[in-house]
C-alpha cells in the first residue's frame, strides 16, 4: 500500500509514519527529511534548496521531484509525508505510480491550525534519523537526547515563530489544493490529527484495516 500523507506542519504526519514504519514495515519517504540531508552533507540540491527552507517556502518543484524520484524506483509500502506538496508534484507522483500499475491512498490530517504553534514550537528532532519528540506531549526519557540512538536532539531553525507562519501561508495556498485532488480520485480518509498519538494511530488503522496487516515482501 502507498500512503500519502497530507497535513500541515505540526499536523502529526512525521510522528506517524515513523510508528507506521517501525510497527508495520512501511518506509518513509519524507522530503523535508531528505532535504535536510542535504544541506547538512551541503551537495549543491541542498545548497539551492537552504534559502527557500529559511524563508519558510517551498522548494522548486523540479529539485524536489528530481530529488524523490530515485527513492520511488521501489516505490511499494511506503509513506510519503511532505509529498507531493503542490499540483505538479502531485501528478508527477501519480505519473510514476501509473508507470509501475500502484495506486495511493491519501491520508488527510485535520487539525485547528490554533494547536499548531505550540505543537511546532516544543518539537525536538534526531537529525540522524528525523524521529520528532515533543517537550510536552512526547518527551524523550532524557531531555534533548534521543530514546534510540543516545545522540543529541536538536529544534529545527524553520521551527521558529515567525517562520511557521510563513510556512502555514505555503500550506494553505500550494498544498491545501491536494485536498481536493485526492478527493475527487476517491482514495482518501481523514483522521483527526488533534488527538493523542496512540489513538490517531489507531484511527488511521480503523479506517485503513490493511494498514495493520503485516507487509508481505515482494521484492
Ligand atoms: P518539512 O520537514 O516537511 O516540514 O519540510 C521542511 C521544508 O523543506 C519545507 O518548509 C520546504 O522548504 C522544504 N520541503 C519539504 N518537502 C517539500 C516538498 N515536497 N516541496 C517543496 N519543498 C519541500
Amino acid at each position: 500500500m502507498i500512503l500519502v500523507f497530507l497535513g500541515p506542519p505540526g499536523a502529526g504526519k512525521g510522528t506517524q509514519a515513523k510508528i507506521l514504519e517501525d510497527r508495520f514495515g512501511y518506509r518513509q519517504i519524507s522530503t523535508g527529511d531528505m532535504l535536510r540531508k542535504h544541506r547538512a552533507d551541503k551537495t549543491a540540491l541542498g545548497l539551492e534548496a537552504q534559502s527557500y527552507m529559511d524563508a519558510g517556502k517551498l522548494v522548486p518543484d523540479d529539485l524536489v521531484i528530481r530529488m524523490v524520484e530515485a527513492e520511488l524506483a521501489n516505490a511499494d509500502n511506503i509513506i510519503v509525508d511532505g509529498f507531493p506538496r503542490t499540483i505538479p508534484q502531485a501528478d508527477a507522483f501519480d505519473a510514476v505510480l501509473a508507470r509501475k500499475g500502484l495506486d495511493a491512498v491519501a491520508v488527510i490530517f485535520d487539525v485547528d491550525y490554533n494547536v499548531l504553534a505550540e505543537r511546532i514550537t516544543g518539537r525536538w528532532s534526531n537529525p540522524r534519523t528525523g524521529r520528532v519528540y515533543h517537550a510536552k506531549f512526547n518527551p524523550p526519557k532524557q531531555a534533548g537526547i534521543d530514546d534510540e540512538d543516545g545522540g543529541p536532539l536538536v529544534q529545527r531553525p524553520d521551527d521558529a515563530a515567525d517562520v511557521v507562519t510563513k510556512r502555514l501561508v505555503e500550506y494553505d495556498e500550494k498544498t491545501t489544493p491536494l485536498i481536493a485532488h485526492y478527493e475527487k480520485r476517491g482514495d482518501f480518509v481523514h483522521v483527526n490529527g488533534l488527538g493523542e498519538i496512540d489513538d490517531v494511530t489507531r484511527a488511521i488503522i480503523a479506517k485503513l484495516p490493511d494498514v495493520g496487516k503485516p507487509i508481505v515482501s515482494t521484492s
